[in-house]
């Protein structure tokens, strides 16, 4: 073998940061279709991630947008306590507010604009709910990250950042959930390279926002009719971005707002069943029983109602998989 072969495959160090093998190498922009979820309640969400085809974003894993609903006569989003292992979710609201509780015994409303992170680690559980009593619009996104493989059995956390940074331009306000935008920095802890930011946009505006090249990226609409980098997106509509840009233009052709979501391509192939994440059936199975028969997820005090019961298990172990298929 000559010097200037490259190494074998395998004498490349294993990786947990990066690789972009199978993101598209420059940018795109691939409209992804929301299905509609009921969850507890009278709340049905549209899942934007995964989707068909496209499973994660960097390492935000699961994307769920919900209202503008008018829940003045309703109780609203009514979320039983449930167990959550290897992801990190993020509640982030427009209108309305969300209570809060934990195992580890948090109990914070998490209001507009304000980031409610909950790290699971290896084992947490919560419940959400709106309180009592409740503005009459709720309106927002539920978001998970998954927890890289060095992180994924970390100790459970949950952090509350009622005051986050904020980017602004001519007719544009951002509010960093986290990660980092145009030098300002979310409090929120974060394991991989990773950002999300609120856009707000007045009818008539456009911006162009840096963005990494070495980060792919999507765009969820919140509100208004938006183009982003030259494509018209409506309320509820993901536009899945790839990666290569330096800057993503924006135009406003009504007052709107966009979720900007990126991070670097995460590497692991996962698994995702229900409330965990993990890396192999024996994981998830695992998690599944814990959550049934022992103390592992903790309890959750004060919530009017039952826990969830765990889902059965699919009759075909499930196999870790990456982030497009
Ligand atoms: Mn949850």
């Amino acid at each position: 073998m000559s010097d200037l072969a490259p190494p074998a495959p395998e004498a490349v160090p294993a990786t947990l940061r990066g690789g972009r093998a199978d993101v598209p190498g420059g940018p795109v922009r691939e409209l992804l279709e929301p299905r509609e979820t009921a969850l507890g309640g009278n709340t049905v969400v549209r899942r934007l991630l995964p989707n068909l085809g496209r499973r994660m974003v960097g390492a935000w894993c699961f994307v769920d947008h919900y209202g503008p609903d008018d829940i003045a006569d309703e109780p609203g989003m009514q979320v039983p306590p449930h167990p959550h292992m290897g992801l990190q979710t993020v509640s982030w609201l427009h209108e309305g507010s969300v209570l809060h509780r934990d195992s580890l015994g948090s109990l914070q409303t998490v209001r507009a604009r304000e980031l409610g992170l909950m790290t699971s680690g290896r084992a947490i559980s919560h419940s959400e709910e709106s309180p009592r009593p409740h503005a009459r619009l709720l309106h927002g996104a539920q978001l998970w990250v998954a927890l890289p493989d060095a992180h994924r059995h970390t100790e459970p956390r949950f952090e509350h950042h009622p005051d986050l940074p904020v980017v602004t331009a001519d007719g544009l306000h951002g509010t960093v959930i986290l990660g980092t935008v145009d030098g300002a920095t979310s409090p929120g802890t974060v394991h991989t390279p990773l950002v999300g930011v609120d856009l707000t946009l007045r009818e008539g505006s456009s911006a162009r926002v840096p963005v990494e090249p070495d980060f792919e990226y999507a765009v969820l609409t919140m509100a208004g009719l938006t183009e982003v980098d030259g494509v018209r997106l409506e309320p509820g509509s993901m536009l899945y971005l790839g990666s290569g840009r330096r800057e993503l233009p924006l135009r406003a052709l009504t007052d709107g707002s966009l979720l900007l979501l990126g991070g670097e391509p995460f590497d692991e192939k996962i698994v995702m069943w229900w409330n965990f994440i993990g890396r192999s059936n024996e994981d998830i199975a695992r998690a599944r029983a814990d959550w049934m028969t022992s103390d592992r997820f903790g309890t959750v005090h004060g919530y009017a109602g039952a826990r969830v019961p765990a889902p059965a298990l699919p009759a075909t172990p499930l196999k870790a998989r990456g982030r497009v298929r």
